[in-house]
């Protein structure tokens, strides 16, 4: 049986639960490599089902060998009430983030034989610290983005179209090998880089613009997460220089204060402190940044209200921002792994002056 599923059986021990329906469809993927849309699995202590349709039953035991693989033929409720009472499973745990009301309201009604316990941020807990293999494709992913970052500068000139950028990047992107986009890009120029999710739209680029991008990829499951801020032309205004440099400032100050050990919250603070110290505090509204894995955001977060503590093999992104309204904004997004010593920065583009191109 894997490390994961080990380590999952043990939170369910803790959890004073017999075993465990997962219906998060990344925790299903985590645990088991099954990919399809739809899997329910089902864990305890001698028990690993895969509960899944015949869309996907030879998919499924190709996918996921660990696993019994348990045609639905019905619903994976229904099928759970079959399989439960064979078990010695009394209390069964699920993942009140990953169900409907109305799947709960039929769980109550169908799995009325067994206690049902509500459990969160189990299988979330586990995909915090990533091992070698999971950093590895998360590097994959990084370097795709980073290597497409060269090809699409040469594109960044005055009288593009935003939309049609993001669209030739998305595209170049999978031609690459991207399995699909991890969220939809970001791209936003002149004012409207001011807008920290801006959505590419008709604007067209114009000399002294700077051009806010965001985006990331799916390797294998995993995600990668990037932001550069560039200039169209050659001719930064001085406010323009200030801000990105005070955001470099802030970003290198919150990656050299990664460690294992370290809290997410006082690296939210010294980011927040560099950025404040300057003048800038009121125009960086979001958190530094978050973990990221099979889900682009997902734990720790690294923001003021954060109370995790950073462990070695955690992958989270550094992405202080300024933006200010009416005139532009800049951010810069690395993505690292908390090491016992340090950050290793996955993200190899260069950052250290306002690219103007
Ligand atoms: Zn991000």
């Amino acid at each position: 049986m894997s490390e994961r599923v080990r380590r999952l059986r043990q939170l369910i021990d803790e959890s004073q639960v017999d075993c465990l329906l997962v219906t998060g469809r990344e925790n299903v993927r985590y645990l088991s490599g099954f990919t399809g849309s739809s899997g329910t699995l089902l864990i305890g202590a001698a028990v690993a089902q895969l509960l899944t349709d015949a869309r996907y039953t030879t998919q499924a035991r190709s996918e996921a060998p660990g696993f019994e693989i348990v045609n639905v033929e019905n619903s994976w409720v229904e099928l759970a009430a079959e399989l439960l009472p064979d078990r010695t499973c009394r209390v069964v745990g699920f993942e009140s983030e990953h169900v409907t009301h109305q799947q709960f309201l039929r769980m109550q009604e169908t799995l009325s034989m067994v206690e049902l316990k509500p459990l969160k941020n189990l299988v979330e807990g586990l995909r915090q610290v990533k091992d070698e293999e999971e950093v590895r494709e998360i590097r994959w992913a990084v370097g795709l983005v980073d290597r497409a970052f060269s090809w699409f500068l040469d594109r960044v000139q005055p009288g593009r179209k935003e939309r049609d950028l993001a669209l030739e990047l998305e595209f170049h992107l999978r031609r690459q090998g991207a399995e699909e986009m991890a969220f939809d890009t970001i791209l936003a120029s002149g004012a409207r880089s001011a807008l920290p999710h801006g959505r590419p739209s008709d604007k067209v680029l114009e000399a002294g613009d700077l051009v806010l991008l965001d985006c990331g990829v799916v390797h294998k499951g995993y995600c990668s997460d990037f932001s550069r801020t560039v200039l169209v032309g050659s001719d930064p205004e001085p406010w323009q220089n200030e801000i990105y440099r005070v955001v470099l400032a802030a970003q290198e100050a919150g990656i050299g204060m990664i460690r294992a050990g370290a809290k997410a919250a006082d690296v939210d603070a010294r980011v927040r402190a560099v950025i404040e110290e300057h003048g800038f505090g009121d125009y960086f509204g979001h958190s530094t940044g978050h973990g990221l894995g099979v889900q682009v955001h997902e734990a720790p977060r690294m923001s003021r209200f954060s109370e995790e503590t950073l462990q070695a093999g955690m992958v989270v992104t550094v992405e202080p921002g300024i933006y200010l309204p009416d005139h532009g904004g800049v951010r810069i997004e690395d993505v690292v792994v908390v090491r016992e010593d340090g950050a290793e920065v996955l993200t190899g583009t260069p950052k250290d002056r306002l690219l103007c191109v």
